[in-house]
């Protein structure tokens, strides 16, 4: 009998264990369980004028060359009605749509259709399949790295359509800017409403999934981690990559074409933004497998967030100062330009040493050297759903030694030399920056929670021993 209730008792204890491991590990990755007001008030103002702000921004270079206050005031002094505005606002066209179903899908065509062969005659690049990070429910997802030989094949029909074929005008995307943004926009939405009818109806994981009840926090954060139709169209992966990322560079080239037809030169403002951006651009392709340790696809929901953010936000908004100079076509001092280009460059490098010492030091576990020593470092642990304990460690050494997110100072540094390339007539060419530091600074904020929940005493010991955020003495 004794026996039989120490057995049970046994048991019981077991199984609050494991319960407690899921509550526990439920809140490590991704977005929370339960909304609290504030972010359900951001998310509810995302999903009103999110579209609204991209709106603005492109309308008031359309119609007020860039100027973000002109509108404004138009309308605050009755100068101009909103009907005004929308009724000079490009719609939607059927050439634009033609542009753009025949852009996604050739996309589509060059990610699921196309095995990577770079990886096989570029020495240094990780492509082909490749395995991403443990998820909540302890699923280790297979990936077809293929995104810089899509941006690679497109490129290359790019520029000889530009310089042989011309089959169409390489001002071809400015031309349609405003039509294409509401194409960009019903793939945003239609993408962001299956990912959540899926989330409910046939997901790819279904122990990967959150569900907080609230409908519109489910909607913009999104329920599936890793959707996926068939065995290799991951959502997360394509939507980050293509086609907002390959359009980048091209929206950029795009620019440049439109300055050229317009003034009969490309200003080196111009040309600054094509190359620092372009190389920021082809980083992100040539690591595209570092690229699934990263939140975005570790940590992630795929939802409006990403999903429409991805077609609508990133093309139209990381482009602005491209199109400024469109309008505003700047040619810098060489102080200023070689200011800038120093600027770019050394936050790049920053932005990439970092994030590959951190890389380095992950995939080797620990047996490397950075900055040519033996990496320092704390041990931690953490539990999975089904209560599987594993085993992690914190670098504490190299840029990872400064500040807790060095990574994110480079992208700033660099960002911010891409808005001082268009000079100073104007604010809309900051926004970005602004934008980033909003971004990056949440992301900061965001990360140490999910990673604090999930290392619980050993964070406290890195915090302690990386006191800094950012910027070391400061935040
Ligand atoms: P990180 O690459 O910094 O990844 C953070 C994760 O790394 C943490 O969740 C933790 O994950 C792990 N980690 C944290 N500290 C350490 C450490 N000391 N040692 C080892 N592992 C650690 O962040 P992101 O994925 O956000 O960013 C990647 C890059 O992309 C950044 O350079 C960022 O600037 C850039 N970026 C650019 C954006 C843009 O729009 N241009 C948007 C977002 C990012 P774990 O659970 O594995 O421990």
């Amino acid at each position: 009998m004794a026996a039989h209730q120490e057995k049970k008792l046994a048991e019981e204890r077991k199984h609050q264990n494991m319960q407690n491991n899921t509550k526990a590990s439920q809140g490590q990755w991704g977005r929370a369980w339960e909304v609290d007001w504030f972010s359900l008030a951001s998310i509810l103002f995302l999903l009103m004028f999110a579209p609204l702000i991209v709106y603005y921004f492109i309308m008031s270079c359309d119609q007020y060359q860039c100027s973000l206050t002109d509108p404004l005031l138009d309308l605050l002094t009755g100068n101009k009605h909103l009907s005004d505005i929308w009724n000079r606002t490009p719609m939607l066209t059927y050439r634009a749509a033609g542009i753009y179903s025949l852009w996604v899908t050739f996309q589509v065509v060059l990610y699921v259709a196309i095995p990577d062969f770079c990886h096989k005659f570029l020495p240094g690049y990780v492509g082909g399949v490749q395995e991403g990070a443990v998820t909540p429910a302890g699923v280790v997802n297979k990936y077809e790295i293929n995104g810089l030989q899509a941006w690679i094949i497109t490129h290359v029909l790019w520029f000889a359509n530009a310089s042989y074929f011309h089959f169409f005008s390489p001002t071809i995307i400015f031309d349609n800017w405003i039509p294409l943004l509401w194409c960009a926009n019903i793939l945003g939405y239609a993408v962001s409403t299956f990912a959540m009818i899926k989330g409910y109806f046939f997901p790819t994981n279904a122990k990967d999934c959150k569900f907080t009840g609230n409908f519109f926090y489910d909607y913009m954060m999104g329920i599936e981690f890793n959707p996926r139709i068939g065995k290799w169209f991951d959502f997360k992966l394509f939507f980050n990559g293509r086609p907002g990322i390959v359009a980048w560079t091209l929206i950029n080239l795009s620019f440049a074409a439109k300055q050229q037809e317009l003034y009969g030169e490309v200003t080196n403002s111009m040309i600054l933004v094509n190359v620092l951006q372009g190389i920021y651009v082809l980083d992100f392709f040539w690591n595209e497998a570092w690229y699934l340790k990263t939140i975005d696809i570790c940590h992630d929901h795929f939802g409006w967030y990403l999903g429409w953010g991805d077609c609508v936000w990133l093309p139209y908004l990381y482009t602005l100062q491209g199109l400024y100079l469109v309008y505003h076509p700047v040619q810098l001092c060489t102080a200023h330009a070689v200011g800038v280009l120093l600027l770019g460059l050394l936050g790049y490098s920053i932005f990439r040493m970092t994030n590959h010492q951190k890389d380095l030091f992950r995939r080797t576990n620990g047996n490397c050297r950075i900055w040519g020593k033996k990496p320092e470092y704390i041990e931690c642990s953490y539990v999975s759903v089904d209560g599987t304990k594993y085993y992690s460690k914190l670098l504490t050494s190299g840029f990872w030694g400064w500040a807790r997110h060095f990574n994110y100072t480079g992208d700033l540094m660099g960002s911010l030399a891409y808005c001082l390339a268009c000079g100073f007539e104007h604010i809309l060419p900051y926004f970005y920056i602004v934008y980033m530091t909003i971004l990056l600074t949440h992301r900061c904020v965001r990360d140490e929670h999910r990673c604090c929940s999930k290392y619980g005493k050993d964070w406290k010991r890195y915090t302690a021993a990386v006191s800094y955020r950012l910027l070391p003495g400061i935040f």
